[in-house]
């Protein structure tokens, strides 16, 4: 059971992936560490695949990096090569069935995938797999991108073809590139090589490590880089395939990039403060939009607190912006994020008390600023305001460093639908209403992308379809109901 109603005010991350290849070194432990910085990125399950050139191993489970994996089960992972994944569904349900990597055997041997993402059009991919006879065991679009690399629809794909040096695997992710659509970011295991492959919008992350032994590693960010030792090299481009194996590194195009679209919410709250983007850490960046939203919604104060630990650099930013001190306001339980044990009637009505406490020598008689990164469904907005009421605050002001969000994410965020989003339903002075706040403002669209130019130094492309409703491609129209839910295929599954 998980007691996220807690934080159900956030969108869920999406996933993390790791790609190792180190000759020499226990792959699989690299491949542990790694997931476990990414363990931000999603909690349902965890699994790493190895290979040694002959045969694959895997260990996979349900629950934190930490749950699943122990000495017993990683030592069997052997090989010097490895892909691992944390996952958070959004695509498919939360059961073991759909828990990555996905291993499978292929007459070119073993072949892992793990997937960040989700691709808008699997149930065409599906409907196709299926008319071709190949069965699916899950739910999950990546399962659908498994067996399209073992089993392409032109099993004749040219490996030979313009720039691809006869490399079969490379050939068939290039085919499976030509029909996808949507977000993904690979971490792929064959018998020899790991590929890293990221879709041609780049929507989500993906970056190249070297490891001072010898050998590389990608990652979702590159905070996993820096926890096993690694030197970051470079992002992973949009469109590109990124082979590793023992001839170094080599680089494919894999389908060109018409135009960028890195999710913009990975600078807003998703990433590591400490992971870099786009040659910006992403700690700086939000600082940024603190100061950014301290421009546009100035209010007299005593003092800025910022929702922990997410939107601590927000605050800062804002404080430093508006020469209003910056003061801890509460403190929070950061063990809370997932237990098996359920509150019973008493303690849900306790609710944020569970996971936040406020810091009344820091409150009492205080006009406080509260920063927040987000505001997804409006529910935890309004017991946090009270929770620093209670600790004696005169005034609570509400300021999000980011826009409303209004639209769902189909990119591979569990965003909310569109009937669950407060910002979709009412307006800001409604939703004031609903918290409970003296004011509340947002950053504005256009205040979110001079923040994040000025920070990076460059405009570049970034999504913000939940912002503002323009989405970087097609999203079918069935997608936009407004009570859909994640894409799931629960009815073939029971
Ligand atoms: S819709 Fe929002 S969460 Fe989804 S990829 Fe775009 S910016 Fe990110």
């Amino acid at each position: 059971m998980n007691i996220d109603f807690l934080s159900d005010d956030k969108p869920h991350d999406e996933c993390g992936v790791v790609g190792v290849y180190a000759p020499g070194r226990e792959v699989a432990r690299l491949a542990f560490f790694g997931l476990y910085s990414l363990q931000h990125r999603g909690q349902e399950s965890a699994g790493i695949a190895t290979s040694d050139g002959r045969i694959a191993h895997i260990h996979k489970g349900m629950g934190l990096v930490a749950q699943v994996f122990n000495e017993d089960n990683l030592r069997p992972l052997k090989g010097h090569l490895a892909i691992g994944q944390n996952r958070y569904s959004t695509t498919g349900s939360s059961h073991l069935r759909n828990a990555q990597p996905f291993l499978i055997e292929t007459i070119f041997g073993p072949l892992g995938v793990a997937h960040n993402g989700n691709l808008t059009n699997t149930l065409e991919l599906r409907k196709k797999l299926l008319e071709r006879g190949v069965g699916l065991s899950s739910s999950s679009d990546s399962e659908v991108i498994t067996q399209m690399l073992a089993a392409p629809a032109n099993v004749y794909a040219n490996p030979e073809e313009n720039g691809l040096e006869g490399d079969r695997w490379a050939a068939r992710i290039r085919s499976f590139m030509e029909v996808a659509e949507g977000a993904y970011s690979l971490a792929i295991l064959t018998r020899h090589a790991i590929y890293a492959v990221r879709d041609p919008l780049g929507l989500r992350p993906l970056c190249l490590g070297q490891l001072d032994s010898g050998g590389y590693i990608v990652a979702s960010e590159s905070c996993a880089l820096h926890t096993i030792g690694a030197r970051y090299v470079r992002d992973v481009e949009p469109g590109e395939i990124l082979r590793l194996n023992g001839s170094g590194l080599t680089s494919f195009v894999g389908k060109p990039s018409p135009k960028r679209a890195l999710c913009i919410f990975e600078y807003v709250y998703f990433a590591r403060p400490d992971s870099h983007f786009e040659g910006k850490v992403v700690h700086q960046v939000r600082q940024q939009l603190g100061r950014e939203l301290a421009r546009e919604a100035p209010v007299e104060a005593d003092i800025v607190v910022g929702v922990p630990d997410s939107a601590t650099p927000h605050a800062i930013g804002y404080s430093l912006e508006s020469d209003i001190p910056y003061s801890e306001g509460l403190t929070k339980n950061r063990y809370i994020g997932r237990t098996f044990i359920q509150p019973d009637d008493q303690l849900r009505k306790v609710g944020v008390s569970l996971k936040y406490n406020p810091l009344t020598s820091n409150l009492q008689g205080k006009r406080v600023i509260l920063i927040d990164d987000s505001i997804v469904r409006g529910n935890t907005a309004g017991p946090l305001i009270q929770l620093i009421r209670d600790g004696g605050a005169t005034e609570v002001h509400v300021r999000v460093a980011a826009p409303p969000v209004r639209h769902p994410c189909f990119m591979g965020v569990d965003m909310a639908t569109y009937k669950q989003l407060i910002a979709h339903k009412m307006d800001i002075e409604g939703i004031r209403q609903r918290i409970g706040a003296d004011s509340l403002a947002y950053l504005s669209l256009e205040g979110l992308d001079k923040a994040v130019a000025e920070a990076i130094g460059k405009r570049s492309g970034h999504c913000n379809a939940c912002f503002s409703g323009q989405y970087p491609i097609n999203i079918p129209e069935w997608l936009f109901e407004e009570d859909r839910d994640k894409v799931i295929f629960e009815d073939m599954w029971g």
